[in-house]
Order: structure tokens, then C-alpha cells, then sequence
């Protein structure tokens, strides 16, 4: 369910509050566009785990920020 306020993170439906959900919506549509690996520099990265980013073309496995490549 996406509602119009808080866009992908609509899928937690009521719960959580809107704060929480405006922030999930906001690192979700960050880690949606940093999919850039720092090695080959092509977008291309996957994140395995938490903290664990793989690189399909280069197929490099590194760690970095649990929801992105890299931290700031
Ligand atoms: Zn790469």
C-alpha cells in the first residue's frame, strides 16, 4: 500500500507514526539511487546484508553503512 505522505514506507501501514515513516521513505529512496560502486563506479551494487554491498559487475564484496555503500 503506498499512501501520498510517506510513499514506500506506506507499506507499514498505521504503525510506526508518520515521523518514523517520513524518515524510512527518505533513506529508501536514497539507498534506491547510491548504487554506485566505489571501485568500477557502475551501478551495479546489491546489498547482501546489512553492511555487506556486492558489485555484480566487478563482483567485489566490501563492507560499508548498513543501508548504503558508504557512510558520510
Ligand atoms: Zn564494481
Amino acid at each position: 500500500m503506498k499512501t501520498k505522505k510517506v510513499g514506500s514506507a506506506g507499506r507499514f501501514g498505521p504503525r510506526y507514526g508518520t515521523k518514523t515513516k517520513k524518515i524510512v521513505k527518505k533513506i529508501e529512496s536514497r539507498m534506491k539511487k547510491e548504487r554506485v560502486c566505489p571501485y568500477c563506479e557502475r551501478t551495479a551494487l546489491k546489498r547482501v546484508a546489512a553492511g555487506i554491498w556486492y558489485c555484480k559487475k566487478c563482483k567485489t564484496k566490501f563492507a560499508g553503512a548498513a543501508y548504503f555503500p558508504k557512510s558520510d
